[in-house]
């Protein structure tokens, strides 16, 4: 067994997978950054200055499995194994189903669920030949609950916390563990963006839509902390996790107990 202290986080220019990085590089990991923002570069580099780690950086876009493949034969290169994965990479759309337009459903199906696939075979055989692997998937409280109006993203979310169970179950054998995090709302400019829309939708300001939309389902009113969802991925990236598989951790404010 080998314990490779070497991450790619997908989705990690930005939120939520830009806070995991920053706590994995805190703690000694080389990473691999990946991400559509135009200076993800520059965000590898200033991660890489601040905590005096390795960080490269792929723009590999998440749609598309050969560009997924060279990012992770990149990693496994360049920072000798790849023993942690964390598959981040996310977008949002909210329509009622009827009005749903056809390329966003393949979007978020491609990139929250289908990145989720790619990225974990492309890893597989390294980890399993290492013997050690940790993968880990941010899902969502829609992997676990639905909303209306969220289809495409409820049905991605669910179906990764399906492959999350398949792969702890294949993964078992070679000390490849796979777990998911489901948060409730993360300030993060995906929900930036929705509470703008919400905003228009239900002619409200931006405090109501906070309050009376999008917080109503967690008991806790307030929004998740990018801090927490990071320590817990470090803790199911971690040497002592090797029996923790195949869970979906709720980190939603209480909202998956109703
Ligand atoms: P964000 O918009 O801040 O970041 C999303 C990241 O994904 C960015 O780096 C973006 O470049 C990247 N990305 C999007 N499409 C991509 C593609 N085709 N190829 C490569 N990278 C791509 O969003 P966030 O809020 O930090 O969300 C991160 C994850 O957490 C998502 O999977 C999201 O569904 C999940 N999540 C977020 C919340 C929340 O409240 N913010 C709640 C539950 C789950």
């Amino acid at each position: 067994m080998s314990f490779t202290k070497n991450a790619l986080i997908t989705g990690s220019t930005s939120g939520i997978g830009l806070g995991i990085a920053k706590e994995f590089a805190k703690n000694g990991y080389n990473l691999m950054l990946n991400g559509l923002e135009p200076n993800g570069a520059e965000i590898a580099a200033q991660v890489a200055a601040e905590f005096g780690v390795k960080v490269l950086f792929s723009g590999a876009n998440m749609l598309k499995p050969e560009e997924i493949q060279q990012m992770v034969k990149t990693a496994q290169t360049e920072l000798g194994g790849l023993g942690v994965v964390v598959n981040n990479a996310g977008v949002q759309f909210v329509s009622p189903v009827e009005d749903f337009p056809d390329d966003k459903w393949n979007l978020i199906i491609g990139v929250n669920l289908s990145s989720t696939f790619h990225v974990s075979k492309a890893a597989w055989n390294g980890m399993k030949d290492q013997k050690f692997g940790r993968i880990i998937n941010i899902t969502s409280a829609h992997g676990l609950r639905a909303s209306a109006f969220k289809s495409a993203y409820v049905a991605a979310k669910h179906g990764v916390t399906g492959l999350t169970k398949v792969l702890a179950l294949e993964g078992a054998p070679y000390n490849i563990t796979c777990n998911a995090i489901a948060p409730g709302y993360v300030r993060t400019p995906l929900v930036e963006g929705q509470i703008k829309d919400q905003a228009k939708a239900h002619n409200m300001s931006e405090e109501e839509v906070i309050e009376k939309v999008m917080l109503v389902k967690q008991a806790i009113k307030d929004f998740v902390p990018i801090e927490t969802l990071a320590a817990a991925a470090l803790l199911m990236a971690s040497e002592k996790a090797a029996t923790m598989t195949g869970i979906t951790l709720p980190i939603e404010g209480g909202w998956t107990s109703q």
